[in-house]
């Protein structure tokens, strides 16, 4: 049966014209088996982050319109690229601009959200037999303002392309898949053939950039299983889908890790929520980012607060609370944040004891544990993260041997 197919290449897939011309020969086959193509496209390479370098080599904070502006230009140059390479070799194949492309974001500049496509013009080009190639990451306000979607949202372009066409969705990128830990950081981890919407999103939101978390999001909305391949190959190693119709479910999926995390303790903070507030209100007035926080038991009207945040932003928070002189700051700097994500820990026992025992068995602390209904979370010391990886891969099934 013929088909239309939305297929995402990201920007190490689309660095250079070698890379373009190999996805162009691929995309052709399909075509000429008589399918409906639409191609959305990332910028080359590191594109996006050189131009978000020269506008911060001017002011550490550019206006965000004008960012927007100037970021959603590297799109531009692959999807004409693109379109050339095909025409150059006798296709007929048309590239669209997120707003040639129909795509309606709410003005949230650098973190745009899709409110609506507009697939008239993408259908009339694929009736008349054209290879829609569409920029990613980017759309159009209603006043007509050029908004991007957040870094690495040319995942959701796609997605959202596909649940709109009702098509098949395929995002291809420079791996085999999703597996079960980021395979440059852990070279023996498993590829993973299925995984559910929800672990996905889990894992992207605890640290695996591999798919962006809103795409994931979308997908499950829409119902549109996504399948993730090597844009080399073409091979497909992963399709994301619904929980129900997981052929199994493991207890643990996945294991994400964030570097460069530092952890905060402001000691001596007077037990009363009016004290507590203020010390948020300051790191949110700050923009510091904070992600799990606790606090001690109150002992003689005392708490200490610890909370993790990323090192970089470390400086802007000491800065922010040093008018705050009653209270002691201790930060500890290089530390990770490994998480185990999986559905089956819904349902069974025993994953945190386990989790236990192999930091028993290695000697390590952590410094910080949060859970969610389907994830556990440790702060642990950067040269710690390696062995534990290992040992948590072994105990979980998430390596090759
Ligand atoms: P693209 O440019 O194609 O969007 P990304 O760099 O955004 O590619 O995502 C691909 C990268 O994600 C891989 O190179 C890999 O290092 C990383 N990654 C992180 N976690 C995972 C995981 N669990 N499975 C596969 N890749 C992962
Ligand atoms: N080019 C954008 C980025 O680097 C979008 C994407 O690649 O998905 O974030
Ligand atoms: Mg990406």
């Amino acid at each position: 049966m013929k088909k239309i197919i939305v297929q995402k290449y990201g920007g190490t897939s689309v660095e250079n014209i070698k890379k373009m011309k190999n996805i162009v020969n691929r995309v052709i086959k399909l075509y000429d088996e008589g399918h409906s193509i639409v191609l959305v496209i990332s910028a080359m390479g590191k594109t996006t982050d050189h131009l978000v370098e020269m506008a911060k080599a001017i002011t550490e904070n550019p206006d965000k319109r004008e960012l927007d502006m100037l970021i959603s230009t590297g799109e531009q140059v692959s999807v004409s690229l693109i379109s050339i390479i095909f025409k150059s070799l006798g296709y007929d194949s048309i590239s669209l601009t997120g707003y040639q492309a129909g795509i309606v974001t709410s003005s949230d500049y650098n973190k745009g959200k899709i409110a609506d496509i507009d697939i008239s013009k993408i259908k009339k080009y694929l009736q008349e037999k054209k290879i829609v190639i569409v920029a990613g990451f980017q759309g159009i306000t209603e006043n007509g303002d050029i908004t991007t979607l957040g870094r690495g949202g040319s995942d959701t372009t796609a997605v959202a392309l596909a649940a709109k066409l009702q098509s098949i969705c395929e995002i291809y990128t420079d791996v085999d898949g999703i597996y079960a830990i980021d395979p440059k950081k852990y070279k023996n981890a498993q590829l993973l053939s299925e995984i559910s919407y929800e672990e996905m999103m889990e894992l992207s939101n605890l640290g695996a950039k591999v798919m962006e978390m809103r795409s994931v999001e979308m997908g499950k909305i829409f119902n549109v299983p996504i399948h993730i391949g090597n844009s080399v190959t073409g091979i497909i190693g992963t399709i994301i889908k619904d929980e129900d119709q997981l052929m199994e479910k493991k207890i643990i999926t996945g294991l994400a890790t964030e570097h460069n995390v530092a952890m905060v303790t402001i000691s001596d903070v007077l037990y009363q929520s009016g004290d507590i507030y203020k010390i948020f209100n300051l790191l949110s007035e700050g923009e510091i980012n904070i992600d799990m926080i606790s606090q001690t038991a109150p002992i003689d009207g005392k708490i200490n607060v610890s909370l993790s945040t990323p090192s970089l932003d470390v400086d802007s928070l000491k800065s922010v609370l040093k008018d705050y002189h009653t209270h002691k700051l201790y930060v500890d700097e290089n530390m990770t944040k490994i998480s185990v994500v999986g559905i089956g820990m819904i349902d069974q026992s025993g994953v945190a004891s386990k989790l236990f025992n192999i930091f028993d068995n290695l000697g390590i602390h952590f410094k910080q544990v949060t859970t969610s209904e389907i994830s556990i979370s440790f702060i642990v010391n950067n040269e710690d993260s390696y062995s534990l990886i290992e040992e948590i891969a072994k105990a979980f099934n998430l390596s090759n041997n």
